[in-house]
């Protein structure tokens, strides 16, 4: 694909290229020796590592999602509800409900084009609002059903999203006997990457188009000597609750490449990548 400016018609060009192009590529990420992100066997910390936490699975959003991060050799960050791509799945909410989400031959095809997927909960409760049981219950049920459906998945591995980054102390303690890490409602701006890192917090913004606040939260993070910026995201084009256009992910991320403090990463493999150097 050509660069495009954020001119209206190349935002259309985009919207239509997405909705266009609904079946999958084969292509996935080039070898990781062609990347932007460190390289294999250089595991020197970033100064500013930037999380784009895409949560709720929206099939054509995550497609589309994809296929940018690609374009620049990047993985997505991609979180989903365990049940969402179920017949029987009863949205919680207008953002859920008005869109057709994917399912796990999406994700298995995804995480093996190189991207991470990770749980965002079974049914996308509000665990701050359930007894405690209740939402350990539906946690459990959330990674087996991972386990189950994703292959090459692995809850000591993975970093469990809070639906509504809504968390409550006790949950916090638990989840990482479940889990590597899990993200919650906070700071935008975490420590880098370290050792005995389990909670990451984030922030987001909606429901109308959140770029403005995704990029004064990025300007935030780069007046800083260092820092891991984890910014909660949900669709494209419309899609979700504080979306942003595909142009403006392209552009982003087009950006972002070009500076050389910082690192594009999913969560989980910031943490498996620089928790321990
Ligand atoms: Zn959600």
């Amino acid at each position: 694909m050509s660069k495009h400016r954020c001119t209206r018609r190349a935002y259309f060009r985009l919207t239509d290229a997405g909705a266009g192009s609904l079946l999958l590529s084969s292509c996935g990420l080039k070898k990781e020796q062609d990347s932007h992100q460190p390289k294999a066997g250089n595991r020197e910390k970033p100064k500013h590592i930037i999380t784009l936490s895409f949560d709720d699975g929206f099939k054509k959003s995550s497609i589309r999602t994809a296929q940018i991060y690609e374009k620049y050799n990047l993985s997505a960050c991609i979180n989903i509800v365990a049940t969402a791509g179920l017949k029987t799945f009863n949205p919680p909410g207008e953002y859920i409900a008005g869109s057709d989400r994917g399912d796990f031959d999406l994700w298995n095809e995804l995480k093996q084009r190189g991207h991470e997927v990770m749980p965002h909960s079974y049914k996308h409760a509000n665990l701050r609002q359930l007894p405690l049981a209740e939402a350990k219950d539906l946690i459990r049920r959330c990674l087996d059903y991972f386990s189950k459906e994703l292959k090459g998945f692995d809850a000591k591995k993975a970093v469990f999203n809070f639906p509504y980054n809504s968390s409550t102390p006790e949950l916090e303690s638990w989840l990482p006997t479940q889990t590597k890490a899990f993200r919650t409602g906070g700071g935008a701006i975490n420590p880098l990457p370290h050792a005995g890192q389990v909670k990451l917090t984030c922030t987001g913004y909606g429901p109308g188009n959140c770029e403005k606040d995704i990029e004064a939260n990025i300007a935030q993070l780069l007046g800083r000597d260092s820092g891991w910026l984890i910014y909660n995201t949900h669709g494209l084009d419309g899609e979700g609750w504080g979306p942003i256009t595909s142009g403006f992910l392209d552009k982003l991320l087009e950006r972002l490449t070009a500076i050389k403090s910082v690192a594009v990463m999913p969560a989980g493999k910031a943490l498996s990548q620089f928790s321990t150097v």
